[in-house]
């Protein structure tokens, strides 16, 4: 434990000293609550906050025109209206709209936006997409940081950061935090390795493989007083520090923290942008959020996949390409073009928005195994169904992952237009009028790569924290 300490003390000293030649500035987190039902909804403040750490970004890149994201955070100046800061995001409330629940009952969810501290007061405004998918302002609020009621004082750090892969000052970096839950104290050796495992995977996975150098990666696990999290579905009910839970929206593979103050007020003691909550869990389950958080079960057989795909939702916005396995959504009624970089309704398929990466002469929409896939997936579906719903041992269900993902290999080997990118009809959870952008890709299926696409929509959100990589 020691030894974490002394490099924390150093990396502290190393963002101190960067601190000497431009003072940092201080990080606000707007903690609120976003409330409502399929119809309508609502958000109220709870509370203003000064975390412990200075703001972890970069005073130039303040402003994101990547247009990511269900929702957008402005921060603009009070008086003058101009703006200072902008983020996309997406939420667990904007997700659990799209269940069958959300027709039935309101239910009332925490969330955070964090951002420099301004020298002067400001209005923070929520924007959501409208049905034309573009944003409008949802909520307005100004906030005076400097206001008698703010948080200025936080606890101790409840665990030691330890630095996982540190390349240089917070600002000029992608920070990422890995995160435990449910490792208890003497699980905490095994933590930190998982830690250490996955993060060597990612970058060994391209667009990160060729960024690494614009990332810092730390990790940091409250120790629970038992191993593992809850899995409701199988009665395993456990008091995790961040709350994290299989059974999300009734998906027995979905895992996510509904408990975002848990979640913030132990991620503060970090300097972070992005985190991934590895789960002390064999079950296969994972889930991510862009802007919030992404998860992955660190015991199972197929983590370093989780890892990476979950954290290209939660990074970078992707959608998943695939669409024969059962979610948790309901349909959309209307086929928008969606915000995700990996998937169009091919409108106007002379224009498709990856059009740099497709040759001439590629059909849009591109031929593909379509249905000989569809019959061979609908036949792996209902053996894993059945696994779950024998409880059989985790080994037999990553066979089957295993036996599947050979299965569509030798499925698409030699097809025309392998490994062209083209439009492939099936994707974003629908079988028809969504496209993706290659055949396979790791937001497909649990094969190893990003498609070019995906490639492209993850580099651009490493330069909007790290800046262009240089040449
Ligand atoms: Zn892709």
């Amino acid at each position: 434990m020691r030894r974490f300490v002394s490099h924390v003390i150093a990396a502290t000293l190393a963002l101190a000293a960067c601190a000497a030649v431009a003072a940092p500035l201080a990080t606000v987190r707007v903690d609120y609550a976003h409330s409502g039902n399929a119809l309508q909804d609502g958000y109220a403040l709870e509370r203003v906050v000064i975390e412990p750490l200075p703001w972890p970004g970069s005073s130039a890149r303040t402003i994101d025109a990547t247009n990511r994201g269900q929702n957008r955070v402005e921060v603009v100046d009070a008086k003058t209206g101009d703006l200072l800061y902008s983020r996309g995001f997406s939420t667990i409330f904007g997700e659990w709209r799209s269940t069958e629940e959300a027709s039935k009952i309101s239910r009332s969810f925490q969330e955070s936006v964090r951002f420099p501290k301004f020298e002067r007061p400001v209005r923070v405004r929520i924007l959501e997409r409208d049905e034309r998918n573009e944003f409008s302002v949802a909520w307005s609020i100004e906030i005076d940081t400097d206001a008698p009621d703010v948080v200025k004082r936080q606890p101790a750090a409840p665990a030691p950061l330890i630095p996982i892969h540190v390349s240089g000052p917070s600002p000029d970096k992608v920070d990422l935090l890995i995160m435990g839950d449910g490792y208890t104290a003497a699980d905490m050796p095994k933590f930190e390795r998982e830690a250490r495992r996955l993060t060597r995977h990612l970058f060994s996975v391209s667009p990160f493989r060729e960024r690494a150098s614009s990332f810092n990666v730390w990790a940091l696990a409250v120790p629970t007083s038992e191993s593992g999290i809850s899995r409701p579905s199988t009665g395993v009910h456990r008091a995790s520090q961040l709350g994290t839970r299989y059974d999300i929206f009734g998906s027995e593979r979905y895992v996510l923290t509904l408990d975002n103050r848990a979640l913030r007020d132990i991620a503060q003691h970090a300097p972070y942008e992005f985190i991934e909550i590895l789960v002390n869990n064999e079950t296969y389950g994972g889930g991510g959020i862009f802007g919030q958080f992404s998860t992955a079960a660190a015991g199972n057989e197929w983590a370093s996949y989780l890892f990476v795909h979950e954290f290209g939702h939660h990074f970078a916005g992707l959608a998943d390409e695939y669409y024969t396995s059962p979610v948790a959504y309901a349909a959309a009624s209307a086929r928008m073009e969606p915000w995700e970089p990996n998937v169009t309704a091919l409108r106007d398929p002379a224009s498709v928005k990856w059009q740099r990466h497709v040759k001439a002469g590629t059909p849009l929409p591109t031929p593909w195994p379509k249905a000989q896939y569809e019959t061979a997936s609908r036949t792996y579906q209902a053996r894993r169904a059945a696994l779950r719903a024998a409880n059989r041992p985790e080994s037999e269900m990553n066979a089957l992952f295993r036996e599947d993902l050979r299965a569509t290999q030798a499925l698409f080997a030699g097809k025309p237009h392998r490994h062209a990118v083209g439009a492939f009809e099936g994707a974003n959870y629908e079988a028809s009028g969504y496209y993706r952008p290659t055949m396979q890709c790791l937001m497909f299926d649990r094969s190893d790569a990003f498609c070019p696409v995906c490639q492209d929509g993850i580099t651009d959100i490493i330069d909007l924290y790290a800046g262009p990589a240089r040449q």
